[in-house]
C-alpha cells in the first residue's frame, strides 16, 4: 500500500450540478477513518480511488493499479455479479443496495452516482449477522422453555386440585360423622368418666384440626386457581383494539359501588384518554387496582380515589391514586412478585393481584409502577399505546 501522502485523492468534477463541495470534497478524510470499504469508479468502471477499510477488505495487495478496470484490481466483484448493476447504476443514475454473499463473509454493496463516476460502499455485516442469528436462537431457545414452564405450571395447577376436591370433600364428611359422634358422645348411655377423658379431643382438638385442614385447603385452592388464570393469560394479547376509558372505567368503578359505599370512600375520575389494549384484559387491570386502593385504605380516614389518565404522543399514562396505608420504598417492586402480600392479614388476597396486572401490561405493550407514601397513599400507573403509539409499531 503506497504511503498516505502519495496516495491520489479522487477530485471529483465539482462544477457538476450534482456534486456540492459540501458533499465530497469535506468528506474525503473521512474515507480512511470508515471501517466500510469504500472506492470510486469512472464512468469506464475504472478504479480512481479507495480507501484503507476496502484494501485489507478485498485484500489488495502492493501498489494500487488506479486506472485499471476495477475487476482487474478487485476480481471479487465480477464473482459477486456487480459489474453489471454499476453498469446499470451509471446508466440510470438509481441508487441500489445490494446484499452479498462472498465466501463465508456477508456484506451490503451500496452503489451509487455521484457526477460521472459510481461509488461503492461494501460494509462487511458478518459478524452483525452471526450476533443476529445467535440472539434469533437463543430467544427461540428461551421461548421454548418458557412454553415447556407454562406447560408444566398450567398442568400441575390443574392436576393438583383434584386431589385437593378430595381433601376437601373427605374433610366435609369426616365434620358430618364427627356430628354424629358428637351426638352419641352426649348422649346419657356414655358413662361419664369416658365423657371426661374424650371432651377435650371432641370438644377442641378434632373440629379445630378439621377447620385448619378446611382453611388450608380452601386458600391451596385459591392459590391454584390464581396460578392457573396466571398461566392461561398467554403470550400476546389478541384483539387490540382501542379503548374508550372513560366507558372501560366507569364500567369498574360501578361494578364496586357496593363495596365503596361499605367503606364510605369517595371516588373520582377525570375524563380520560382512549389508548390501545385487549378490553377484557385491561378491564381487569383496573379492576385489580380499584380493589387494592380500597382494600388498602387507612381505617383513620375517609378514603379518597381518583382516576385520571394523560397523553404523551405515543403513550396514555393512567393513574389511580389512593390516601390509604402506602407502600415503603423497598417494597415498591416486590409488591408486583407472585404471592407476595405485605400483611398477610390485611383484607382477602393471594399476592397474585398486581402479578396479573404486570403480565396483562407486558402482553399488551404496556407498563406499571408505582409511587408511594407509607402513611399518606399510593399512585398506580398504568402506560399503554396511544394510537400514534400503535401506528409507529405497525
Ligand atoms: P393481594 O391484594 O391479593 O394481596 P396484590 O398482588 O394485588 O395481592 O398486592 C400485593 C400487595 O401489595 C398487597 O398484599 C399489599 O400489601 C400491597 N398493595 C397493593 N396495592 C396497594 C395499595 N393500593 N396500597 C397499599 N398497599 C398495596
Amino acid at each position: 500500500m503506497p504511503p498516505k501522502s502519495d496516495r491520489p485523492i479522487f477530485k471529483p468534477d465539482i462544477t457538476d450540478a450534482k456534486l456540492s463541495k459540501d458533499t465530497w470534497v469535506e468528506q474525503v478524510p473521512l474515507r480512511d477513518l470508515s471501517v466500510d470499504a469504500f472506492f470510486m469508479l469512472d464512468d469506464n468502471l475504472n478504479l480512481m480511488s479507495i480507501n484503507d477499510a476496502g484494501q485489507s477488505m478485498f485484500r489488495v495487495s502492493g501498489a494500487v493499479e488506479f486506472g485499471k478496470c476495477i475487476v482487474d484490481v478487485i476480481p471479487d466483484v465480477k464473482k459477486m455479479g456487480l459489474y453489471k448493476k454499476c453498469r446499470h447504476v451509471l446508466k440510470t443514475g438509481e441508487s441500489v443496495v445490494v446484499p452479498q454473499e462472498l465466501g463465508d463473509r456477508s456484506l451490503v454493496v451500496k452503489l451509487f452516482k455521484l457526477g460521472n463516476s459510481l461509488g461503492v460502499i461494501v460494509s462487511d455485516v458478518t459478524e452483525r449477522k452471526r450476533v443476529e442469528s445467535e440472539r434469533e436462537r437463543l430467544l427461540n431457545a428461551l421461548d421454548e422453555k418458557t412454553r415447556e414452564l407454562e406447560q408444566i405450571v398450567n398442568v400441575t395447577s390443574h392436576d393438583l386440585r383434584s386431589p385437593l376436591v378430595n381433601i376437601q370433600g373427605f374433610t366435609g364428611e369426616l365434620g358430618e360423622s364427627f356430628k354424629q359422634v358428637h351426638e352419641i358422645f352426649d348422649s346419657k348411655a356414655v358413662p361419664s368418666e369416658v365423657k371426661k377423658r374424650l371432651a377435650p379431643l371432641l370438644d377442641e382438638d378434632i373440629p379445630h384440626a378439621l377447620q385448619y385442614i378446611l382453611a388450608s385447603s380452601s386458600k391451596m385452592n385459591s392459590l391454584l386457581s390464581g396460578i392457573l388464570r396466571l398461566s392461561r393469560l398467554g403470550r400476546a394479547a389478541p384483539n387490540i383494539k382501542q379503548l374508550d376509558m372513560n366507558k372501560l372505567i366507569a364500567e369498574v368503578v360501578a361494578s364496586f359501588e357496593f363495596r365503596v359505599k361499605e367503606s364510605g370512600a369517595t371516588v373520582g375520575v377525570e375524563k380520560l384518554p382512549p389508548c390501545y389494549g385487549n378490553e377484557t384484559q385491561i378491564y381487569q387491570v383496573f379492576s385489580n387496582l380499584m380493589d387494592n386502593s380500597l382494600k388498602y385504605l387507612d381505617a383513620d380516614r375517609p378514603g379518597a380515589i381518583r382516576i385520571s389518565g394523560q397523553e404523551n404522543e405515543v403513550r396514555v399514562t393512567y393513574c389511580v391514586e389512593d390516601n390509604g396505608i402506602g407502600i415503603v420504598d423497598k417494597d415498591r417492586e416486590r409488591i408486583f412478585e407472585i404471592f407476595c402480600r405485605l400483611d398477610p392479614d390485611a383484607g382477602i388476597g393471594e399476592g397474585l393481584g398486581l402479578t396479573i396486572v404486570r403480565k396483562i401490561l407486558e402482553r399488551n405493550s404496556g407498563k406499571v409502577w408505582v409511587e408511594s407514601e407509607p402513611g399518606k397513599g399510593s399512585r398506580f400507573f398504568v402506560s399503554l399505546p396511544s394510537e400514534e403509539g400503535i401506528n409507529d409499531k405497525k
